[in-house]
């Protein structure tokens, strides 16, 4: 039979989409495109904001639409929130956002006698990791492993506490296993992700910090590169830098969330530190790997947050001097404790502070990517884009160079010039 996925949100659940397409070819099935005639869809869905649960809304009644005599499967963190609202958008397969071996089993199951399905076991009860195949079925540059799942920091503009349920880890041997498993498939890099990997370890015997497993990995598979998934500042102390420090095949890029710039904000967000705090974390970071890149996300317009406020925030990112950003306009999520705040503002000013700090962003990432020219970057190499063949640097930086028939390649390149989204540059070896 022929099956085809529609993920949304997280790079978790990305792979978990990538997993459920593996334990489905390895039944001797077919993936197709979503938009092509098949004989089952599954929509990995995300529901971090009211307007995600739009979109898996509207994604499952097209597929009805379009699709009437299919079966069409429903699963994720939207119908681990709310069954009920895709029950009634006549899916036939339910599950949520754990169990996707069981997902698989009952998408197939239904598929043969076309009998309505469900299990959305309650998140908050977990205590299992569930093992997944890892890597994904076309390209083999970059894999993503999933080491973690789950979330107890409860930020308040935050349903995923409620959705993934409590930390659950990957067993070392596990992602020690799978890591040599993606290096024997020929992948080139492997990205550590969770839902809050920082939290690593705290189930497991013995309490394993983050900084033990990612140093293990590094040593397992000294050829891969390896990268981190967002991390929260918490972790990041003198200790885990100088141990990461010693991983020469780790990247030094830092995705480290941020959220707000401003103290008064990061309290009402319920986040688990405060811009002092924050600021420590990029200081070790640059001290431990001079030049990284420190990405991050940041909320605008959280429920109160005056101009004054917000001006703190822009001049704390100003001082950070992030490679990147991600900015979102705080979205209302019904059932968290964000929701319920007073001062929700409206639209215009979401606009205007998305705005503003984008021009911020913007001018941050180039001045990162000014610094970049003269120096000679290890670029592993994934696609062609028209006359260029674009790959990332291991600060992430997005490289391009003439050239063709570069795919899967890891070679020195010459930075000449901001170029872009990233950077330009020529070939060196
Ligand atoms: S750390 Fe906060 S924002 Fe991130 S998943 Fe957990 S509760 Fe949500």
């Amino acid at each position: 039979m022929k099956f085809a996925f529609y993920t949304l949100g997280c790079k978790t659940n990305q792979y978990e989409t990538q997993a459920m397409e593996q334990l489905l070819t390895a039944l001797g099935h077919e993936i197709g495109s979503f938009e092509e005639n098949c004989d089952g869809y599954i929509i990995n869905t995300c529901s971090v904001t009211a307007v995600a649960d739009k979109k898996n809304r509207a994604v499952i009644r097209r597929c009805r639409r379009e699709h009437p005599q299919a079966v069409i499967g429903v699963c994720g963190c939207y119908t681990q929130h709310a069954p009920e609202a895709v029950r009634a958008l006549e899916a036939d397969v339910l599950g949520g956002s754990g169990g996707r071996r069981e997902f698989v089993d009952m998408m197939l199951a239904a598929a043969e006698d076309r009998q309505h399905r469900e299990k959305v076991d309650p998140a908050l009860r977990r205590r299992e990791f569930e093992i997944l195949p890892a890597g994904g079925l076309e390209e083999r540059t970059r894999a993503m492993l999933k080491v973690q799942d789950g979330c107890v920091n409860f930020c308040t503009y935050c349903i995923i506490p409620y959705t993934r349920g409590p930390v659950r880890s990957a067993p070392v041997e596990t992602v020690l296993a799978q890591a040599r498993n993606l290096e024997a498939r020929g992948y080139r890099e492997i990205i550590l992700t969770g839902i809050e990997i920082a939290s690593w370890g705290v189930d497991l015997p013995g309490k394993p910090t983050m900084a033990d497993m990612v140093a293990a990995v590094c040593e397992a598979v000294p050829s891969l590169r390896i990268r981190l998934g967002s991390l929260e500042p918490r972790v990041v102390t003198g200790e885990f830098c100088r141990r990461m420090a010693a991983c020469p095949n780790l990247c030094p890029q830092f995705h480290l969330s941020m959220q707000s710039g401003c103290d008064t904000v990061l309290a009402r967000m319920g986040r688990k530190y405060d811009t002092a705090r924050y600021w420590e974390s990029v200081r070790l970071l640059r001290s431990f790997f001079p030049g990284c890149a420190v990405t991050t996300d940041m909320i605008v317009a959280f429920p109160g947050e005056t101009e004054e406020e917000f001006a703190e925030s822009l001049a704390f990112i100003r001082k950070c001097g992030f490679a990147d950003m991600h900015i979102f306009p705080y979205s209302r999520r019904p059932g968290t404790p964000a929701d319920k705040m007073p001062g929700q503002l409206g639209n215009a000013v979401k606009e205007a502070r998305s705005r503003a700090a984008i021009a911020v962003a913007e001018e941050m990432s180039r001045a990162y990517r000014e610094g970049l020219v003269g120096s000679v970057q290890s670029v592993l190499f994934e696609e062609k884009s028209g006359e260029f063949y674009t790959g990332h640097a291991p600060n992430y930086v997005k490289v391009y160079v003439p050239g063709d028939g570069l795919h899967n390649q890891l070679r020195d390149v010459e930075i000449l010039r901001v170029f872009e989204d990233g950077v330009l540059g020529v070939l060196k070896s």
